[in-house]
């Protein structure tokens, strides 16, 4: 099947153009972006123009930051393709609703990806919660936004999440591998004095669960989630790539694809199988953090 990728940025680069290269499933086929491309690959800086001139690219993956990305969806939807999303899939859920809708009048799938489900330890460790109860936990997310994201004001502006771009890839593994759903309780936002989006939040959720999300991590990054249950404790690290339980590590998860692999041979299933997977869960916890969440004013922030 032909895909299009939109959006030529750091993470099309680094992850999505490597994995449909070497996909059994997809073609790259076009691209669309004002100033990226990708060498061999037919080039846009409209998504109209290349759904105009691509009729028979089937499937379209939207790899921009949240705030231009539903206008590109609306109009991938519009055109009767596919639709793949980055996380978060929109920047409010009234627009990821709309799109749903779409989808489904249109007879095509909508796939909202969170690439942190499909690390090597997520699947194990929701097998291995199921029955138990969880009485506390905590999820540590500590990166250092120059390395992940050099240079990208949009994060810090108004819909663009701050520290909740990648706070969200947590808790969409919390969401994916709890037995019962979570709410949140309670949260507090530090905001640079020259910026829209939080640098740094803690989260209080139902099930005893609290959230420490940080970008200014110098040194080693933390990517953790402990969970305390009623039958021990599990442990996934580096991003639910590596998971313990009672201190010792789970073995064979070996055989799993990597992440972006496994998103776009999910995407060929829901297509061939005319479904669609847009589980809005780890958005609801930002959207209410950013409703109920208190907030501090903190020090400028500056790339
Ligand atoms: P990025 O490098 O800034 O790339 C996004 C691309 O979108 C830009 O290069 C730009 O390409 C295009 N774009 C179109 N309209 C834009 C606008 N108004 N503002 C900024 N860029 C615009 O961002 P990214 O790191 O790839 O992140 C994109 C999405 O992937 C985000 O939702 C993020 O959460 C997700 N993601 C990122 C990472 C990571 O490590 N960085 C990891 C996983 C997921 P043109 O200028 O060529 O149009």
């Amino acid at each position: 099947m032909q895909i299009a990728l939109v959006g030529i940025g750091k993470i099309a680069l680094d992850q999505h153009v490597p994995a449909l290269r070497a996909s059994p499933d997809w073609t790259l086929a076009a691209t669309v972006s004002r100033h990226g491309t990708v060498d061999g690959v037919p080039s846009f800086t409209g998504i109209d123009d290349m759904l105009a001139a691509h009729p028979q690219v089937e499937a379209v993956s939207l790899c921009l930051p949240p705030v231009p990305r539903f206008a590109a969806a609306q109009a991938v939807l519009r055109a009767g393709r596919h639709l793949m999303l980055e996380k978060p899939p929109g920047a409010t859920l009234s627009e990821v609703h709309i799109l749903q809708r779409m989808a489904r009048d249109a007879g095509v799938s909508i796939f909202a990806t969170w690439h942190s489900r499909m690390a090597l330890g997520v699947a194990a460790a929701r097998v291995w919660l199921a029955g138990r109860s969880v009485q506390s936990g905590r999820i540590t997310w500590r990166e250092d936004v120059r390395k992940w994201h050099p240079g990208q004001d949009w994060i810090f502006e108004a819909g663009g999440m701050g520290v909740f771009d990648p706070g969200i890839n947590g808790l969409s593994i919390l969401t994916e591998i709890l037995p019962t759903p979570v709410h949140l309780t309670g949260a507090e936002l530090d905001v640079p004095a020259n910026r829209q989006a939080p640098i740094a939040a803690r989260m209080s959720l139902s099930q005893g669960i609290e959230v420490d999300l940080d970008f200014r991590q110098d040194g080693p990054q933390t990517w953790d989630i402990d969970l305390q249950t009623d039958g021990g404790t599990l442990t996934l690290r580096m991003g639910g790539n590596i998971l313990e339980v009672d201190g010792r590590p789970v073995e064979g998860q070996d055989d799993i694809m990597q992440e972006y692999p496994a998103l776009y041979a999910r995407m060929a299933g829901l297509v061939r199988d005319g479904a669609s997977d847009a589980d809005l869960s780890p958005m609801v916890l930002v959207a209410d953090a950013f409703t109920l969440g208190r907030r501090n004013v903190v020090e400028p922030f500056e790339f």
